[in-house]
């Protein structure tokens, strides 16, 4: 269940709410977000809510069935966008728009940013991604150039106004990161981070949060409710490739769960092609297929020289192939908001 309290309720007025479902042997969480304060119940109360609508300072009550709640659509029919970027200079993703987000796997250097910078520049691009901590299976492959390549890539995209998307590994990187993050991306080794979800919750700054490798849709959204009930709403799913039984592509992108999540959730949903099938040349497809089933937008690994890129160059696309790419997703979506 989930109470919604009116914006202008009192100290008293809420004191009496928290009696009230105290005296229901209710255990509640108290939730303020970005837009509004909750309390959230687990489990489904067999009362009236009636007798909790009616209540002073209460502006709702939605009964949610869902192991998450905040995140489900249950309660908010409304699809969310969410704001990225400083005051003054808001990019929503979700909404109704198509998103694209793209830029290398790595950060390896300032020419590399600057050549990426002015290309998306050039191709109405506003989100730029590009990982300086990397999660890589070995110990032995680059891992990135840290908060150092953090701060170049700030000092490159901020003066073109392209806004960054960059990996979070863990807790303690969070605050170094917070001045030059527009959007933190959980990876999907990360889904399951519960403490680095839980900490992620108490900044303001949108979560982008990937699908874990082997993980359900229902833990994925989980996952979100960890970060949206720590009072950060500004979150977009990501479907980036489970592990199968297949071996011809890296992942396999489940294109199943883009319409799944957009029905159980209110948040917006993009796709990550690139490392859903893992090979270059089908990237493109894949993108299309992901903005057909009704993804918010994409994000792509874009590199000036991709055979050259420190990590995942097999499945990244040059900068002819990203134009050709953006190209279609735009006539793609037009296609699709014609229809609807
Ligand atoms: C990445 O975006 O470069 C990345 C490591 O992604 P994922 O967490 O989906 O593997
Ligand atoms: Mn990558």
């Amino acid at each position: 269940m989930i109470i919604t309290l009116r914006q202008d309720a009192g100290f008293d007025e809420i004191q009496a709410i928290e009696k009230k479902l105290h005296s229901l042997g209710l255990k509640l969480v108290d939730v303020t977000s970005q837009s509004s304060r909750y309390f959230v119940i687990a489990g489904m109360p067999n009362l009236d809510i009636r007798s909790l609508a009616d209540l002073k300072g209460v502006d709702d009550v939605h009964i949610v069935s869902d192991t998450y709640k905040l995140v489900s659509r249950k309660w908010k029919l409304n699809s969310s966008s969410i704001p990225a970027g400083l005051a003054g200079d808001v990019t929503p993703i979700g909404g109704g728009g198509m998103s694209i987000i793209a830029g290398p796997c790595s950060v390896e250097s300032e020419e590399q940013l600057i050549q990426l910078a002015d290309f998306l520049v050039s191709q109405g691009v506003k989100f730029m991604r590009g990982g300086v901590f990397k999660p890589r299976s070995s110990p032995y492959a680059f891992r990135g150039l840290g908060i150092d390549g953090l701060a170049m890539m700030a000092s490159v995209c901020r003066p073109r106004g392209i806004k960054i998307v960059t990996e979070v590994m863990q807790v303690s990187q969070i605050d170094p990161m917070l001045a030059y993050v527009d959007v933190f991306q959980v990876g999907a080794r990360n889904t399951q981070n519960f403490n680095l979800l839980d900490a992620l919750g108490q900044v303001t700054t949108p979560v982008l949060l990937k699908r874990g490798i082997s993980g359900t849709i229902d833990e994925l959204l989980q996952s979100a409710e960890y970060i949206f009930s720590g009072g950060n709403e500004r979150i977009v799913l990501c479907e980036r490739g489970i592990r199968t039984y297949e071996t011809a592509s890296r992942n396999t992108l489940d294109l199943n769960a883009v319409p799944i999540l957009k029905d159980k959730s209110h948040l917006p949903v993009i796709i990550d092609p690139s490392h859903g099938i893992g090979i270059r040349q089908f990237v493109t497809p894949m993108a299309l297929a992901g903005i057909m089933a009704g993804a918010d937008g994409v994000i792509l690994e874009v590199h000036p020289e991709p055979e050259k890129a420190a990590s995942d160059g097999a499945q990244t696309l040059s900068f002819a192939e990203a134009e050709i790419c953006f190209g279609k997703m735009r006539q793609t979506h037009e296609l699709l908001s014609s229809w609807q």
